[in-house]
């Protein structure tokens, strides 16, 4: 490598970027000491409880990953064969991919133009006789209208399987992300607000639900390499839960820090913008102080550009670091297109500026400067 290419390679701003500090390493460390035999799930029980407390909910499961939660959530309320589930056109492609692992079938509804999240009108426009269970998604952590998503569903008696992948310290009127459905998923993968490396979690209000999720994740094993039904294994190692335990305590940090991003973004990108903040909560800090911010953990920022292609070569350039937002899944091959103007908009036109934990507010301002004279 040529010593220009170097520096341009470490100067480059990347999307997303992790907090790992000290107590991470020593929490990893233990667990790969002492988490074998007998002691082999300590740390994914006590992140099981913890997180469970945190997001405000019964029962937490441990998963090897986001997807693998959607599907033990998708094959724990029997949907399968012949059975539809509608989800934002678009929106993470692997969450069509789910649907279609447990033989049902995916149905695209358009997004709200200014949440990037499920529109509920657009969900009962879709709806048929097969319909078994919306998926709504946090999209970028922002915030769909949960009241409208399960209004629809009550009235239709349709399952709702939030994917609350990157919506960790995410709330709508103060509930968290993943709780006001059947069965909320979340994601501990590299790039997301906290992670366990690679890891997610399935959480419920409902045992039922809880036990049958945690029966399938066995191999459809009760006890003694007794099989019972039909499973899977998505599991997650205690090496993991030690890094998720130990980023959980710091929670509301790193929260704080994404929406601090959002609002110097905010106020410096005269561009149409991924709006956080549509809906706001009030938080108590430990001064005695009220604070008002965004009901969204303000994961990834995402703006809006007339050419993509060309726009993310000048960032690149400008060692800004970039990704497409998600093409709408009814784009691809094995499904039809649709006419969901508001997924294609964005599907289309958004990318994903950087947003990762280390930004400085002058990187920040200088990023913006960037995208503003696009
Ligand atoms: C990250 C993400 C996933 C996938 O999670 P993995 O842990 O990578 O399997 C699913 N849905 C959404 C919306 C995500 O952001």
């Amino acid at each position: 490598m040529t010593k220009k290419n170097t520096k341009s390679v470490q100067k480059t701003l990347r999307t997303a970027g992790p907090n790992i500090d000290i107590q991470d390493c020593n929490s990893v460390y233990r667990a790969v000491q002492t988490s074998w035999n007998d002691k082999a799930y300590m740390f994914v029980e006590q992140f099981e409880r913890n997180f469970a407390e945190y997001a405000g909910v019964r029962y937490a499961l441990t998963t090897s990953g986001g997807t693998g939660a959607l599907i033990l959530a998708l094959a724990s309320l029997g949907i399968g064969n012949g059975d539809e589930v509608i989800l934002p056109d678009m929106g993470f492609y692997g969450c069509a991919n789910t649907i279609r692992t447990v033989g049902a079938t995916p149905v695209f509804a358009d997004i709200e133009s200014e949440s990037w999240c499920i529109d509920p009108c657009s969900i009962e426009k879709h709806i048929t006789k097969k319909t078994k269970a919306i998926m709504p998604i946090w999209s970028y952590g922002n915030v769909p209208s949960m009241d409208d998503i399960m209004r629809v569903a009550k009235e239709n008696k349709l399952a709702v399987i939030e994917d609350a992948c990157p919506a960790v310290g995410s709330y709508y009127k103060d509930k968290h992300a993943g709780t006001f459905g059947d069965i909320g998923c979340f994601s501990f993968q590299g790039a997301k607000i906290m992670t366990t490396g690679l890891g997610g979690m399935l959480v419920t209000n409902n045992k039922a639900l809880y036990e049958k999720a945690k029966l399938l994740n066995n191999h459809g094993v009760e006890k003694d390499f007794n099989q019972l039904c039909f499973g899977y294994s998505f599991d997650m190692s205690d090496i993991n839960a030690a890094l998720g335990l130990s980023q959980l305590k710091k929670i509301d940090k790193l929260v704080e820090k994404k929406q601090t991003i959002y609002k110097t973004y905010k106020n410096t990108i005269t561009k149409p913008f991924l709006k956080f903040d549509s809906m706001t909560r009030q938080v108590y800090s430990g001064d005695g102080g009220i604070y008002i911010v965004p009901a969204s953990n303000c994961w990834m920022n995402g703006v809006l550009v007339k050419n993509r292609k060309k726009a993310r070569k000048t960032l690149l350039e400008n060692g800004v670091d970039t990704r497409n937002v998600f093409y709408p899944m009814s784009s691809f091959p094995m499904y039809k297109k649709k006419n969901n103007p508001v997924s294609y908009e964005i599907g289309y036109h958004g990318i994903n500026i950087p947003s990762g934990d280390s930004l400085t507010a002058d990187q920040i301002i200088y990023i913006s400067s960037v995208v503003n004279a696009l």
